[in-house]
């Protein structure tokens, strides 16, 4: 049975279906060409960033793997060309929910608000979320449209489902896989997972063959903005966990591909997200929006992002040296992949004096890699860090009201 877990690809799939398998990149998991440039490298790091590991010598000793970037000169497509599929272990103990962030919620209204408007989403309507997470987003969708939902994730825990909507409500605790195809809905959605995917192609077809001749059905995909990534030189946003790496343009032609229609394409969240809507088509389909056309824009960014990545780093570790050598304590505000990322590139977990989160689920974790203790912002109390490092620009006004009132003024340095 083939599943869309990575874990199970490369045993299910096969080296020759896998297109990027564990030795070196072939061939495009997205278009199949074979015009791949390797563009971005890093080498031995965490495979997992959001699994929550409960002791610190579990969390250094966290299999690690190496990163090569791929860029497919056909389709644009961007995948880590030495992932191991091997490597990664999916299950309860993944902690990605960010909405324990006021933020974040407000944008989840946002999109909650917009989906339900658009696709006339009520009672007597089924949604579908494949790699629901906690169900957060598929409970808030059928409790505000009154719609019924089923959701597909193995990290799904049911005692964190409180909803009026429950008996709508069905939860699979599994990968997405062909065993799933006969799962009907009028909304199919799928937030922040197709970056986890190895071979996109196969799946994004699968969810075409699930939706079948039912055409009326709409599709709605949400994951990160490589443009962005590329174009700011955001390194701490190139991780193991992620072996996918979308933009507009790539991701437009890899649906069209499968015979899905592309009605709108756009960015959200400061423009870190990639928001697709999509319907089924007969066929393959032809790009329409202004948007797709981006292959010659993300090649020439492609080709000066080692650069820019060079740039940031040189300057993130001249601003930390600064505040070292004036003795200054410095902390980090999120753990989350972006953290992991950077504690590893900038080789800063000896001189941190904390991790925090605010995700209570995290607290007392240990972050793969550098083996560092999340905890809880409280604790920011005693140890009056003099810098935090806000390892994402949009939570900073959020987090600077929250160190305010625990009575702490640092200097904030957002990413
Ligand atoms: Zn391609």
């Amino acid at each position: 049975m083939t599943e869309f877990n990575p874990a199970a690809q490369g045993a299910a799939l096969g080296r020759s279906i896998t297109c990027f398998p564990t030795a070196q990149a072939t061939s495009c998991n997205a278009c199949g060409g074979v015009d791949i440039q390797v563009f971005y490298r890093v080498k031995d790091v965490p495979a997992h960033s959001c699994l929550m590991l409960s002791s610190r010598e579990e969390a250094l000793a966290f299999p690690r793997g190496d990163i090569e970037l791929g860029f497919c000169g056909t389709c644009g497509f961007i995948g880590n060309v030495r992932f191991d599929p091997g490597l990664e272990r999916y299950s309860a103990a993944y902690e990605e929910t960010q909405a324990y962030s006021p933020r974040f919620l407000r944008f989840l209204d946002e999109v909650w608000d917009e989906q339900i408007a658009r696709f006339e989403l009520g009672p007597g309507m089924a949604a579908l979320e494949i790699g629901c997470g906690k169900g957060e987003f598929l409970v808030g969708l059928c409790e505000r449209s009154g719609c019924a939902g089923i959701g597909v994730d193995p990290a799904y825990r049911p005692e964190r489902t409180r909803s009026s909507a429950g008996e709508r409500m069905t939860f699979i605790r599994d990968f997405y896989g062909p065993k799933y195809a006969h799962l009907q809905a009028d909304y199919v959605c799928c937030r922040h997972t197709l970056e986890h995917i190895g071979p996109v192609r196969e799946f994004v077809r699968l969810v075409r063959e699930t939706i079948g001749d039912r055409r009326h059905v709409n599709v709605f995909f949400e994951l990160p903005d490589m443009e962005r990534v590329l174009q700011q030189g955001a390194f701490w946003d190139i991780y193991y966990e992620h072996c996918t790496y979308f933009t507009r343009g790539s991701l437009a032609r890899l649906f069209r591909s499968a015979a899905f229609d592309v009605r709108r394409l756009y960015k959200a969240y400061d423009g870190q997200y990639l928001m697709l809507e999509a319907q089924p088509a007969q066929r393959t389909t032809d790009a329409m929006l202004a948007q797709e056309d981006d292959l010659a824009a993300v090649s020439s960014l492609v080709a000066r992002f080692e650069r820019q990545v060079g740039e940031r780093l040189q300057s993130l570790a001249a601003a930390l040296a600064r505040h070292r050598a004036q003795g200054h304590r410095l902390a980090i505000w999120g753990s989350g992949s972006k953290c992991v990322a950077l504690v590893s590139a900038l080789n800063l977990s000896s001189e941190l004096v904390a991790v925090v989160d605010i995700n209570p689920h995290k607290h007392g974790k240990f972050l793969a890699g550098s083996g560092l203790e999340i905890v809880s912002p409280d604790a920011l109390r005693s140890l009056r860090p003099e810098v935090v490092l806000v390892m994402n620009s949009i939570y900073s006004d959020e987090i600077r009201h929250d160190l305010a009132a625990r009575s702490l003024h640092p200097e904030l340095i957002a990413l």
